[in-house]
């Protein structure tokens, strides 16, 4: 059992003004798992004014400096890397082989990524005697997901850190374990107090005492589209910025000339991927209706060979999802599918078989849909579980079509035996990523969204200029 009965404000672990704490359970289990500390309006104002204070000092630290820092902090998530996998595992029920290889990883080349993009980052510009400065924008509210609970609250840390921002980090109330080791790195590699600031606790009492604090300057806000609204709401009276990254129903045209295994093995891996609980999830698989059945005939038995189960056992391919609720979410669109006339090819409501110790786990059967149409729930909206929608197209314009014809615009994936033509349809996506074949995930580059899902942009030197601001100075002959 975990026992986190502290926030971490202004360089100390210190109880919440009113204590308090929160039952976890093991999504794989339904047992308890441990207690984090939820925190209130109080303890935000105490995070606040310590980011407050410490950036006085920390703004103007040279970016050489902050450097150091960013691969201080690097080399000492390294070595906290399994007790990071750990937590993750514990908390999102994600395999331990996932969180060591991809959860993990995620989250530790953050802070190489921006001490890389920091060093050929031009920070001030000299056009004769204007001079433009880019300067941090000040203290910033990280507001994270429970879905990827390593990379999330890492992408915003070393942004802000890099950008000489100081920070309040309020990680999702499902995911506190991977934020408190987080700080414990943060402590370990000596970012000076108050820089960082973790409150935990439930979103609506800290995240709105965030949302509406007039010391705070900027919001990077990770999660949902209808929480989104609420903290822009919150947060115009005082004209913070806000920079979202939220949902997405991601396309994968399966071009004519496509190689199947390769179609089939991304479909697989990008839609399923961390129990389909993935922002950029590739939930709607288009495939030219003339080779509908081949793909299904491929994709059936791939789907039905993920291996379903406890997410400490070897070989596990996938987890339960997150949570009680977050699963009858997940039962709610299959059972909408089928109403709504999709064909079933593999899974479908209830639970997997698996041995009684899991039996209270929240463990989704991998699910595939065919003949579903762009208009139907399961296509237009996110589902946040392991579940593929199969969707026939007439032509690779109609494909183009059905691709954007989405309120979201995350990411896009391509798969195609012709570079050239792959590449022509990626430039066609509205969405602010697109994966070509079998390409692996690129962390070194822009994240985030085009319409719906969001205004801003994560990772490298694009996730450190949201945390600047750019000022010119005019008349400069020094
Ligand atoms: P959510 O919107 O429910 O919660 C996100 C965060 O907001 C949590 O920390 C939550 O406590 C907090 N919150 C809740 N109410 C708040 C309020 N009034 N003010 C401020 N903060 C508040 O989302 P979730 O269920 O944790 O995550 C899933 C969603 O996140 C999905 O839609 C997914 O696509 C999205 N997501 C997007 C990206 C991306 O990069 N675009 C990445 C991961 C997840």
């Amino acid at each position: 059992m975990r026992e986190f009965h502290n926030l971490y404000i202004d360089g100390s672990w210190t109880a919440p003004a009113e204590p308090a704490v929160l039952e976890l359970t093991d999504p794989a289990t339904g047992r308890p798992s441990g207690r984090a500390a939820l925190g209130g309006a109080t303890d935000v104002d105490r995070a606040v004014t310590a980011a407050r204070n410490a950036f006085a000092s920390f703004s103007i630290t040279t970016a050489a400096e902050r450097v150091d820092l960013l691969e201080a902090i690097g080399a000492e998530y390294a070595r906290r890397a399994e007790d990071m996998a750990q937590a993750v595992t514990e908390e999102l029920g994600s395999p331990l082989d996932l969180s060591r290889s991809l959860h993990v990883p995620s989250g530790q080349s953050q802070f190489h990524n921006a001490a890389r993009a920091l060093r050929n980052l031009d920070l001030v510009e000299k056009r004769g005697s204007t001079w433009v400065r880019r300067e941090p924008i000040g203290v910033c509210a990280l507001i994270t997901p429970w879905n990827y609970p390593a990379l999330q609250p890492a992408g915003k840390v070393a942004s802000a850190l890099a950008a000489g921002c100081t920070v309040v980090l309020k990680p999702a109330q499902l995911t506190p374990y991977s934020a408190v080791v987080l700080a414990e790195i943060l402590e370990a590699a000596g970012v000076p107090a108050g820089v960082f600031n973790l409150v935990l606790g439930r979103g609506s009492v800290i995240g709105d005492a965030l949302n509406q604090h007039p010391e705070v300057d900027m919001i990077s806000f990770t999660g949902s589209g209808p929480v989104a609204v609420g903290v822009l709401t919150a947060a115009a009276p005082t004209a913070k910025r806000v920079v979202t990254e939220l949902g997405g129903k991601s396309p994968q045209i399966v071009l004519p000339d496509a190689d199947l295994d390769t179609a089939v093995n991304t479909a697989v891996l990008y839609a399923l991927l961390n129990s389909g609980q993935t922002c950029g999830a590739a939930s709607r698989t288009l495939v030219p209706r003339e080779r509908q059945d081949e793909f299904l005939a491929a994709l059936t038995p791939a789907a039905e060979a993920l291996k379903v189960g406890d997410p400490h056992s070897q070989g596990t391919s996938m987890g339960p999802v997150v949570s009680a609720g977050q699963w009858d979410t997940v039962q709610g669109y299959i059972r909408k599918g089928i109403e709504e006339g999709a064909r079933l090819v593999t899974g479908g409501p209830g639970k997997p078989d698996l041995p009684d110790t899991l039996k209270d786990g929240h463990f989704v059967r991998p699910t595939v849909f065919a003949d579903v149409t762009n208009d139907m729930t399961i296509a237009r909206e996110e589902i946040f579980g392991p579940v593929m929608s199969v969707i026939a197209y007439e032509s690779i314009e109609d494909a183009i079509t059905i691709a954007n014809d989405s309120p979201y615009g995350l990411c896009g994936y391509v798969t195609s035996g012709d570079p050239q033509q792959a590449l022509a349809v990626a430039e066609r996506m509205r969405t602010g990523y697109v994966l070509i074949n079998d390409a692996d995930f690129d962390f070194n580059t822009s994240w985030g969204g085009y319409k719906q899902s969001g205004n801003g942009r994560e990772w490298a030197d694009f996730g450190i200029g949201e945390y600047l601001e750019t000022k010119s100075i005019v008349g400069v002959h020094a």
